[in-house]
């Protein structure tokens, strides 16, 4: 017999995935269209009879590419020209290590707030660079809370916070208010709800969990912020190197970019960031209602810092849980199993997620509270 046609083979994977309920933490779930597209200029990019992974990266086609990208991303936060933004590769882990070394005088302090493992992590690295204040931590609890009311020395540098705990489900409602400029982790929610960019001075976000696939990092930054730490640079760390190149000063990760460009076309096609937050808010809320109710689950976090993309909730009764993780997994759920910090289990609502996954993940609790309550 011979080979299935590409043809055949794309679509039974897209068959394959569309009976699948994906609540992946991350990477987490794409559009079934962004994936198409994707793969489609895996082979023949722009009707060049080339792969979009084989020409260059200084190609027209490419360059249209990396400025589109670029575009859609500065509209959707409401940046204007006094921001720019680029794309990295090395994670938003290297943003936690490139923001200090770009931002933090040798001689000054920056502020952060610890609410999770990832912002532990941001503070370890900093540590390194210089000198760094918590200003505010919940580790106390689990970081199962936001901490708010914090005073923000005027001296520092900026302040670091996480807009969304990807492990524990906790998500800042109210940006605090500071007089110093506030850099911000979204790698967890990031264009799953309005945001005006104008507020932060640096904002990152690796494009796993909300805006392509891994391999890229957004770095939007207000240009007036940079070039005062009196460092020598290393090229490859300094914002203003690849500011300069148009995040060409090496080879960029051509793919992931192109696929970020794909979800936001997406995004803004269907009705953008307004549109996007209603349905993020009413899939959190078809679950978390859902969790409330049943007497046989409970959510982790303070309800008022409950996170929107990232659900987390636990059993009452946890030796249940091998009858529940069958149940969810014959109903083509996956993804679902907790952080091994938090335990329990985790339904990350990522954008593309549709509202009827969750309902798909409601029903289960309802059946197995029936069963076993
Ligand atoms: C996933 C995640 C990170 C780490 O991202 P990498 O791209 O794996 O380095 C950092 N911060 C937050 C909030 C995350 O959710």
């Amino acid at each position: 017999m011979s080979a299935p046609s590409l043809e055949s083979q794309t679509k039974k994977t897209h068959t394959n995935s569309m009976k699948v309920h994906n609540f992946s933490a991350g990477p987490g779930i794409l559009p079934q269209e962004v994936l198409q597209q994707a793969s489609e200029a895996c082979i023949d990019f722009d009707n060049l009879h080339l792969s979009l992974l084989e020409i260059s990266h200084r190609s027209k086609n490419f360059e249209k590419v990396m400025d589109e990208t670029t575009a859609l991303t500065m509209e959707l936060l409401q940046l204007d020209d006094k921001y720019k933004v680029i794309f990295l590769g090395g994670g938003a882990s290297l943003q936690f290590a490139m923001v200090p070394y770009n931002l933090l005088r040798t001689d000054g302090t920056a502020g952060y707030v610890n609410t999770g493992v990832w912002a532990s992590k941001a503070i370890k690295e900093a540590k390194i660079v210089g000198n760094t204040k918590v200003l505010a931590s919940s580790e106390d609890h689990n970081f199962n809370f936001i901490p708010k009311g914090f005073a923000v020395p005027k001296d520092l540098d900026y302040i670091h916070i996480t807009s969304n705990n990807t492990i524990y489900g906790t998500q800042m409602k109210k940006w605090p208010v500071t007089p110093v400029p506030v850099v911000c982790d979204m790698s967890s929610d990031i264009f799953s709800r309005k945001v005006d960019g104008k507020q932060f001075g640096l904002i990152y976000a690796g494009a796993q969990k909300n805006m392509g696939c891994a391999g890229s990092t957004m770095i939007a930054v207000r240009e007036d912020l940079l070039g005062k730490t009196e460092r020598t640079m290393l090229s490859m760390l300094d914002y203003k190197v690849h500011i300069k190149g148009g995040s060409m000063y090496n080879t960029p990760p051509v793919f992931p970019i192109y696929v970020s460009l794909l979800t936001l076309r997406w995004l803004k096609k269907n009705g953008g960031l307004e549109w996007i937050e209603k349905v993020n808010i009413q899939k959190a809320q078809a679950i978390y209602s859902e969790i409330d109710r049943n007497s046989l689950f409970k959510g982790t976090c303070e309800k008022e810092d409950r996170s929107n993309m990232n659900v987390c909730f636990v059993m009452h009764k946890p030796e249940l849980e091998p009858e529940f993780d069958k149940m969810w997994k014959e109903a083509q759920i996956s993804g679902i199993r907790g952080h091994r910090d938090v335990g329990g289990y985790r339904a990350s609502l990522y954008n593309a997620l549709p509202l009827e996954s969750v309902q798909v993940l409601v029903e289960v609790m309802q059946a197995f509270e029936k069963k076993f309550a």
